[in-house]
């Protein structure tokens, strides 16, 4: 077993010695199967969690009504959730009860695909209850029982299929396709915080193009916020290669193809529950992708990016244009910017307001501003006594 599972194993134990069932169980094993980098694991149980609470030292409820209690144990953590079944489906979204059991089938029933439904014993031994493993090896992402069914009781599971079709380079079993095509609206009932989510996950996949021309064909896209009308640009976005490094950047591609204005950027990002800081350092990107898209890199597209988003930003933009000519320098150049923040400027506007004996006002950001510019374009020397001159030159305060 890998290092991460074994880890866990006296995890497992301390439930098997108190009598009840523990499994390794989801996405570890399916990736462990595919032979991919696990990040975490997660822990199945038939202990409900008031038990597996008293059975472990240090626990954190993270979503007790769920059947989910962290377990702090050496130096990891792990998600340890109660077998349950959720029987009440309310209105197409994830149930608000869930019942907890002692069953290990019943719970593996209520997942989503084949492959994410099975589960492996602290020796090894995978259970595979509906075709798992069959399923890795055919590269199929297939609902377990009925699909139709399936998507009706949780419409989220719809994005979750074209977003591991994505992650993984897989295909959509026949039956499961048809599924999402006639429930497809149905995404409606979903909140954008929970879509947002396996969108972006599926924008960082290694077969984005093919997570992405299911996402078009099934029709899910329709039921998007702002993306309704977007087919053509969508299906040009579906023919970009490469993988974007962050989810920054990934977005930022993802406006620059469907055309959002940087004046819309930030109502587009608010309808699709960004946050604040992502959408401020979307703005940025998407307007350096456009300048770079037209220009070479100037001193201030530099300064305001930084080192790390001008070379993903330039990367991203010899992608979307392999015509243009590729900065050879760009490390260097920016080595060599008068200075690399404001902070650097060797001139307050507490010392401009001293040594000009004026008042504040709106005109000493504007002046600070200058002063920044002309010293990023090489005009000003960053030096106290002649940045001081050139204020006292230029500005225009109030006495
Ligand atoms: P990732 O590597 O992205 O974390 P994952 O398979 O672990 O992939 P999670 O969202 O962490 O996905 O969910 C963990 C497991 O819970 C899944 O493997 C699946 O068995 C089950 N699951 C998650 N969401 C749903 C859902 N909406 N419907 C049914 N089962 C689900
Ligand atoms: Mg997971």
């Amino acid at each position: 077993l890998p290092a991460i599972f074994e880890k866990a194993i006296p995890v497992i134990e301390q439930l098997e010695k108190a009598g009840y069932e523990a499994y390794f169980v989801g996405g570890s094993v399916r990736d462990m199967l595919l032979k991919k980098d696990i990040s975490d694991v997660d822990i199945a149980t038939s202990a409900f969690p008031a038990e597996v609470k008293a059975l472990f030292k240090r626990t954190v409820d993270i979503g007790i009504e769920h059947g989910t209690v962290l377990v702090l144990w050496e130096d990891e953590e792990y998600e340890i959730t109660t077998f349950r079944t959720e029987s009440t489906y309310q209105d197409y979204r994830r149930p608000d009860e869930v019942t907890f059991v002692r069953s290990l089938e019943e719970d593996l029933k209520r997942r989503d695909f084949t492959i994410n439904a099975l589960a492996m014993t602290k020796e090894g031994a995978i259970i595979d209850l509906f075709s798992g493993v069959a399923d890795l090896e055919k590269r199929l992402i297939r609902a377990v029982g009925l699909p139709q069914e399936r998507f009706h009781e949780d419409a989220l599971r719809m994005m979750r299929a074209v977003r591991f079709m994505s992650q993984l380079d897989f295909d959509l079993e026949p039956a499961t396709a048809e599924a999402i095509a006639i429930h497809h609206e149905l995404l409606t009932k979903i909140a954008t915080e929970r879509i947002q989510v396996e969108l972006t996950k599926l924008l960082l996949g290694k077969a984005r193009a093919k997570g992405l021309l299911q996402f078009i064909d099934s029709e899910l896209y329709r039921y998007c916020p702002a993306l309704s009308s977007a087919k053509e640009s969508l299906i040009q976005f579906s023919q970009l290669m490469g993988i974007f490094p962050t989810k920054n950047i990934a977005w930022t591609a993802f406006l620059y193809y469907l055309e959002i204005s940087e004046n819309n950027v930030e109502a587009f990002l608010r309808e699709w529950k960004s946050s604040k800081q992502e959408i401020r350092f979307i703005k940025l990107a998407l307007k350096l992708l456009n300048a770079r898209l037209t220009d070479a890199w100037s001193n201030r597209m530099l300064y305001d990016a930084g080192l790390p988003l001008a070379l993903q930003i330039e990367e991203l933009a010899l992608v979307i244009n392999p015509q243009l000519v590729p900065t050879v320098d760009l490390e260097e150049q920016y080595q060599r910017l008068a200075i690399k923040d404001k902070s650097e400027l060797n001139i307050t506007g507490d010392d401009l307001l001293k040594k000009m004996n004026v008042l504040p006002g709106k005109w000493l950001g504007d002046l600070l501003a200058e002063l920044e510019q002309n010293v990023i374009d090489h005009q000003i020397i960053n030096d106290q006594k002649l940045l001081l001159a050139w204020a006292i030159k230029h500005a225009h305060p109030k006495k």
